[in-house]
């Protein structure tokens, strides 16, 4: 594959000055410059956020965000939260479990009463796949796919590439193992499908019950045996059993898991030696990664995932509030 064009402030494929989505629904569907262009922004906002006691930029003031969360969330909506209040907005969060969806409300109801409260972006995180793009299509605002089902979760991806750029440089060279439950997991389908798009080599490596079929035509190397995929690798990123999607038992046991396809020192060994470790959290550890693999700060950019969750979030809300704020251009 050939390198991915950077964005020019002056120069957009498709003529367009502005950026030409209204949502951001997934990966699949943006292009190479798209993806750079979300990182490259991102940058910005790290430096903001690690300049010290005053990360506030504003330029969100007066506009509303609801975070409309159906499924439980610690990492994003806090990550949400906090990106849309640096930036100055008005943000509220609607937690499913207090709402009228317990009492049965239908979901398109829930979005043209988010939509009447005329909101200026709504993120949302739902149990279905599909259910974001439904409520896209009923609001006026952007909407933010904060994880759909077992569809997507774009702004996981985003700040996953941004933390593998920042610790790797261009991601086109690099050779990326996905392991664990593929099946069940937005964030391996996002990865792939952003990884992909920035040239890296990724190979998917999981038990073969939780690995889907189609994944060869995503262009990515398949492996039940995850010591194999391992060799060469730059990056080793490793997903939770998603127990809660699972109909029916899809391993023996957590024990058996860890045994096979766990990320303990010795597997790591395998890898490049500066081989970096990731996890989307929240981890099972001991089920899909050691502890001191976890906590070794010299491999683990963990922690960094969470703080670039932030940065890119900050970006993918600036971007696109830039309608509703009457901004011209990409930058
Ligand atoms: N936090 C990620 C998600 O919402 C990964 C996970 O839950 O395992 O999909």
């Amino acid at each position: 594959m050939t390198s991915p064009e950077k964005p020019q402030a002056d120069r957009f494929p498709n003529g367009s000055d502005a950026f030409p989505h209204k949502h951001l629904l997934g990966i699949s569907g943006l292009q190479p410059w798209e993806i750079l262009y979300i990182l490259d922004q991102a940058e910005e906002w790290v430096a903001l956020n690690r300049s010290g006691a005053s990360k506030h930029d504003d330029r969100l003031a007066g506009l509303t965000i609801i975070n409309a969360f159906f499924e439980n969330s610690t990492r994003t909506l806090l990550s949400f939260e906090i990106a849309g209040k640096r930036l100055g907005a008005d943000v509220v969060n609607m937690h499913a479990a207090q709402s009228s969806v317990k009492k049965g409300e239908t979901l398109i109801d829930t979005a043209v009463t988010l939509n009447a409260m005329r909101a200026d972006a709504i993120v949302i995180r739902h149990g279905s796949s599909g259910a974001v793009q439904l409520i896209s299509e009923k609001v006026d605002c952007p909407c933010l796919n904060a994880g759909d089902g077992q569809h997507e979760h774009p702004t996981q991806a985003l700040l996953d590439a941004l933390t593998i750029q920042r610790r790797k440089g261009p991601i086109e060279r690099l050779t990326i193992t996905i392991c664990g439950d593929v099946l069940h997991s937005r964030v391996a389908r996002s990865n792939i499908f952003c990884l992909k798009q920035l040239g890296a080599e990724v190979r998917v490596a999981g038990p073969p019950a939780l690995l889907p079929d189609a994944l060869d035509r995503f262009g990515v190397e398949t492996f039940s045996n995850f010591e194999e995929a391992l060799p060469g690798s730059d990056v080793v990123m490793m997903l939770r059993l998603q127990n809660e999607r699972m109909n029916g038992d899809f391993i023996p046991s957590p024990r058996e898991y860890f045994h096979l396809y766990g990320l303990e020192e010795a597997r790591l060994a395998l890898a490049r030696p500066d081989a970096l470790v990731m996890h989307p959290g929240p981890m099972n550890r001991g089920v899909e990664i050691a502890s001191n693999v976890a906590d070794n700060l010299d491999r683990s950019a963990i922690n960094e995932q969470v703080e670039m969750g932030v940065a890119v979030r900050m970006a993918c809300l600036d971007i696109l509030t830039r309608k509703a704020r009457r901004v011209e251009g990409w930058s």
